[in-house]
């Protein structure tokens, strides 16, 4: 009897942004405990998944060629944690195909590699007809990655511990952003260690309470949200990267409501009052030559889905 191979499963899975960033001093683990208000945004990859005798790997679009195609890809190591959980004998080297196709930025703190980790664990759940619910994906994704359990839920939520452990949030409205990608990632343990640094020197302040964030998502009005948006790695990325200095400027030049450097940077993002708007501040910083690429984008959004279908965990 021939053995009957189950269709390729495509993930569309969100970007995040740091609305509220918090970075606790350094553990005694070498990790930072972070307060962080997350939102997923409508910028997203897509990871398509196929059974196959001939594991691999592919990258298309963003960066393509900064991603690893090798066992270090986070889209790959989340095969390999799912195929172990699920007991599987080719846990070592799942017997799958992953294809990547990037809208994310790689290294620009927007969590690309965790968004790709979390589609794949949908993706491998829903080919191999696995019964486990997203909570259960949530404990595995934990394991991967700070931000890989965000990408799987998605929604506005607040992140403790390292980012992990999350509660969702209630936003009222969708919100519209511009994002300015840079053109060259910053590498994350660089960037806390920058803030280190800065800290020991007795600078910069640091940001407050997440509550008025809080507040401010659930009125829904976008004014209040600019004057708040908070980032503690804001000033170790601008240090490294002091250009972006410019780039927040431009932003909200152009008519952004208010800007900040998301997650560890080095993208910009610019909260903006409405989506009109949001396509005339993309259109003016394109032409103002402080960044590589422009996108818009609204939020909150869902975490990885399947493409076409509403079987996932
Ligand atoms: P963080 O979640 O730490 O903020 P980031 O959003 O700044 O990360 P990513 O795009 O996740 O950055 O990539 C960080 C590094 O992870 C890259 O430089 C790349 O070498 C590696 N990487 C592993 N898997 C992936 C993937 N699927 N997509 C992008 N980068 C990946």
């Amino acid at each position: 009897m021939l053995a009957v191979v189950p269709p390729p499963v495509t993930v569309r899975v969100p970007a995040k942004v740091n609305l509220h960033l918090a970075v606790g001093d350094l553990r005694a683990d070498g990790f930072h405990e972070l307060v962080t208000v997350f939102q997923a945004l409508s910028l997203t990859d897509e990871v398509t998944v196929a059974a196959t005798d001939e594991p691999g790997l592919e990258v298309y679009g963003e960066g393509e060629r900064r991603v690893p195609t090798d066992g270090a890809n986070l889209a790959w190591r989340a095969a390999r944690e799912l195929a172990a959980y699920a007991g599987r004998p080719d846990a070592d080297a799942p017997k799958v195909r992953i294809v990547l196709r990037k809208g994310i930025p790689v290294a620009g703190g927007m969590a690309g590699g965790s968004a790709d980790a979390a589609a794949a664990l949908v993706g491998l759940s829903s080919l191999w007809k696995l019964d486990v619910t997203r909570d259960e994906l949530a404990t595995i994704a934990g394991r991967l990655g700070s931000d890989v359990p965000f990408a799987l839920y998605g929604g506005t939520a607040l992140g403790t511990g390292r980012g992990e452990q999350l509660v969702p949030v209630l936003a009222r409205h969708t919100f519209h952003w511009v994002l300015a990608f840079d053109e060259e990632g910053l590498s994350t343990p660089k960037v806390f260690g920058e803030l280190d640094r800065l800290r020991a020197d007795g600078k910069p302040p640091r940001i407050g309470s997440h509550t008025p964030v809080v507040e401010a998502l659930a009125s829904g009005d976008p004014r209040q949200l600019a004057l708040l948006l908070g980032n503690d790695l804001q000033a170790a990325a601008v240090s490294l990267r002091p250009g972006l200095r410019r780039t927040l400027r431009a932003g909200v030049n152009a008519g952004a409501l208010a800007g900040c450097v998301s997650g560890s940077g080095p993208t910009c993002a610019f909260l903006c009052s409405d989506a009109e708007t949001a396509v005339e501040v993309a259109a003016e910083l394109s032409g103002a030559g402080v960044c590589r690429t422009v996108r818009v984008a609204h939020g909150p959004v869902p975490g990885a889905r399947v493409v076409g279908g509403d079987d996932a965990p």
